[in-house]
Formats: structure tokens, C-alpha cells, sequence
């Protein structure tokens, strides 16, 4: 086993299953799981916040300075956001802030005021992380890097579920529509589009239920690091 710290990149679009899988992960394996998403989605609720308009580079630029960023783990290893001090973790799940985190994300300014918190995760714990980035720009030396997919439709489905469970109204076809607009802008921005790294294994969940893309993705890491994943988990390896 290496010394350093072991790093997991997982990326991919909207709804591929990725925070949950990577959370999941996490926990059996004993990772810390750094959701980048959520980190992208705080600066996009401090724009929403403020009215800044938030295609505008230089007055997103202008923002960053007079706003505090930060996340803490709690005692259950869960990810917190805080914006100004006060717990966003919450808020920034709402679809309208989704779409203000894909906004600003496509500006440089922010990719690369995130990113010193995003490394610094990565060099100091053995973390699982997801994005969009993170085996192309943000890690690019990461132990695994896997690249989670699946179609459009089955991801605005698991989205709508996801929503609809923590009480959020919201129709089939606007979620698809925000995913489609999502995938469109992270993947034709300039600034670290989304794209599948070359050494990244391609994991197709379209066909796959939780439990299958979890034992597909668990087995990755059991081969790449020759770990078991803690019991209680009840990973099934394929
Ligand atoms: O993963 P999640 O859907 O929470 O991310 C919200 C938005 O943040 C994405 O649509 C994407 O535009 C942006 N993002 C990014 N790079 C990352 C993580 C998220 O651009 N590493």
C-alpha cells in the first residue's frame, strides 16, 4: 500500500449516480468523500444571493473576495457547506441553484479559486472525490480515476426521485431539461469541460440499479488497492 494519501476520482454528468456512489464508497472503504459539486454550488447560491449576474466573469470576480467558502465534516463523516459562516448544505440542493453552479463553474476565475480546496482535500486524507474536473485537471495523478455515465433520460429519472424524496415539487420533463442544459454547458465550456480522462474506466449505469453500479464500482477499488471494504457495507463484488 502507498504511503501518500489514496485518491478516487469519479466524474461524469447530472445525475449519473455519482454523490451517492462515491458516498457510499466512501463509507465502505473508509475514505472521505469530497463532493466538489457542492463546493461549486455554494458560489453559485452566494451570486444568486447577491443578484450578481453570473455569466459576467468580472463581477463574479469581484464576489469572490467578500464571500467565505468553507466545509466541515461532521461527527458522521457528512460534508457540510458553509457560505458566511451559515450551514447552505440544504440550499444549494434547489434546482434553481443548480443552474447557478453550472453558470459560474464555466468561469476560470472560480475553477481556479476552488481549486487549492480541492487538492488540499486529496493531499491530506484518502478521499473519494466527484466532479467533473478531477481526473482531468484537478487530480490528474489520481490512484483511479472512473468516468460514470448514463443516459439523459434514466438520470433525469433517479434526479426527479432524489428531488421528490426531500419534498421538492418538480416535473419529468423540467428535470430533464436542466440536465440537458447542464450537460451542454459543462461539456462545451472552455474552462476543464467535461470530459472522460484516457485513463479513466468507463462505469455505464443506464442498465444498473444502485446496488449493481455499487458492487461494479466497489470492485474497482478492491482490485486497484487490493482493500475490503468494511462487512456491515454488504458489498457483493460482480
Ligand atoms: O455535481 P453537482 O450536480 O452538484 O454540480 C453542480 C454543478 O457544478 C455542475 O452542473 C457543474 O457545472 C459544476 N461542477 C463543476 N466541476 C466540478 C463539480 C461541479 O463544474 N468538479
Amino acid at each position: 500500500m502507498k504511503n501518500s494519501p489514496i485518491s478516487v476520482a469519479i466524474d461524469g454528468p447530472s445525475g449519473a449516480g455519482k454523490s451517492s456512489l462515491a458516498r457510499k464508497c466512501a463509507s465502505a472503504f473508509g475514505f472521505l468523500y469530497a463532493d466538489t459539486g457542492a463546493i461549486y454550488r455554494t458560489v453559485g447560491l452566494a451570486a444568486y444571493r447577491r443578484g450578481v449576474d453570473r455569466k459576467d466573469s468580472a463581477a463574479i470576480e469581484k464576489m469572490l473576495p467578500a464571500i467565505s467558502v468553507s466545509l466541515r465534516y461532521n461527527e458522521e463523516g457528512e460534508q457540510r457547506m458553509f457560505l458566511d459562516g451559515e450551514d447552505v448544505s440544504e440550499e444549494i440542493r434547489k434546482p434553481e441553484i443548480s443552474i447557478c453552479a453550472s453558470d459560474v463553474s464555466a468561469l476560470p476565475v472560480v475553477r481556479s479559486y476552488l481549486m487549492q480546496t480541492q487538492r488540499t482535500l486529496a493531499k491530506e486524507n484518502n478521499v473519494i472525490m466527484d466532479g467533473r474536473d478531477i481526473g482531468t485537471v484537478v487530480l490528474p495523478n489520481a490512484d483511479l480515476k472512473i468516468f460514470l455515465t448514463a443516459s439523459p433520460e434514466a438520470r433525469a429519472q433517479r434526479r426527479m426521485k432524489e428531488l421528490q424524496e426531500k419534498g421538492i415539487p418538480c416535473v419529468f420533463e423540467d428535470v430533464l431539461k436542466d440536465i440537458l442544459y447542464r450537460d451542454e454547458q459543462d461539456s462545451s465550456r472552455a474552462a476543464a469541460p467535461l470530459r472522460r480522462a484516457d485513463d479513466a474506466v468507463l462505469v455505464d449505469t443506464t442498465e444498473l440499479n444502485f446496488d449493481e453500479s455499487f458492487a461494479a464500482i466497489s470492485q474497482l477499488i478492491i482490485e486497484r488497492f487490493c482493500l475490503q471494504p468494511d462487512a456491515d457495507n454488504g458489498v457483493s463484488p460482480v
